[in-house]
């Protein structure tokens, strides 16, 4: 029922400041979502009509759940909280026929009751593929039903829909009709500078950081590697650097002594990792 349908909670600390590169993308969700929710008013005067819906595209870990978050905290700076819905296609994919249709309806009206609001997608294409003719009655009637719910949005920029997908060619083309899903950001790899910037925000975290020579090479050194990639390469590495500075600890249960200031996170532990 409605009452069951409930937006998540993002931890506060999140926002654009944590995302390394993809500067373009945020730029142009600034302007798209941030400023039609803060500054409603201006919208009104000059009568803009926001986007109702963005489809974040391209390779897994490169930010797009990330970046989504880190949207509705920067929404909610404004002062009026933002509501977040997540789903995942698996989740609203139900066995039992009409069911679907009816949890999208109530997530629609929920983020309407609560708004601002902003409902994102995970794995949009598994819920709107492209139609397939008669045989694939489910879906078809799932992708009516988005274009409907979609459709009925008032273009005012209270509510937006996010989809993210790693296959854009696999969604159904009537979705990314203007008044839709307007707008299409493609999430690349990183670039050097991107993962520099990456690493940089992961071991910021750290008490102890790594030297910035260090991030420097590995950043030149880890071509290819995703977003993702390079968050659990750091997470293992500090592994390595504890087994470097204290290998006993591998030798007893007991709680040893450490100085934690020795534990410091090295290029070799890193790529040991
Ligand atoms: P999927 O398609 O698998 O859902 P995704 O594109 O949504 O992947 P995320 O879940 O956002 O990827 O990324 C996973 C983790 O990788 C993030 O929580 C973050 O720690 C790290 N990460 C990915 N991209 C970036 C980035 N551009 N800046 C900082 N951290 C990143």
């Amino acid at each position: 029922s409605l009452e069951d349908i409930k937006p998540i909670v993002v931890d506060s600390g999140i926002g654009f400041h944590n995302i390394g590169g993809l500067q373009e993308h945020i730029d142009c969700l600034r302007e798209m979502v941030v400023f039609p929710m803060i500054y409603r008013d201006v919208f009104e005067m000059f009568e803009q009509h926001p986007a109702k819906g963005v489809i974040f595209h391209g390779p897994p870990g490169t930010g797009k759940t990330l970046l989504a978050r880190a949207l509705a905290n920067e929404c909610s700076k404004g002062g009026q909280k933002v509501s977040f819905f997540v789903r995942k296609s698996a989740d609203v994919l139900c066995k039992w026929v009409g069911e679907s249709e009816r949890q999208l309806r109530l997530l629609f009206d929920k983020a309407k009751e609560m708004k601002p609001s902003i409902i994102f997608f995970d794995e949009l294409d598994g819920l709107v593929p492209v139609r397939s003719g008669k045989q694939d009655q489910v879906h078809n009637s799932i992708v009516t039903t988005m274009l409907a719910m979609m459709d009925g949005l008032e273009n005012r920029g209270d509510v937006i829909v996010i989809g993210a997908t790693n296959r854009i060619d696999s969604i159904d083309p009537a979705l990314r009709r203007p008044g839709r899903f307007d707008k299409e950001l493609y999430f690349p790899l990183p670039t050097d500078k991107d993962r520099l910037q990456i690493l940089r925000i992961v071991t910021s975290k750290w008490k102890n950081h790594p030297e910035n020579e260090t991030l420097v090479k590995l950043a030149e050194e880890t071509v290819g590697y995703t977003g993702a990639d390079l968050n659990s390469l750091c997470s293992e590495s500090v592994l390595q650097a504890l087994n470097r500075t204290y290998p006993q600890i591998y030798k007893t249960s007991k709680r040893l002594l450490l100085d934690l200031e020795k534990i410091l996170v090295k290029l070799e532990d890193f790529e040991k990792a």
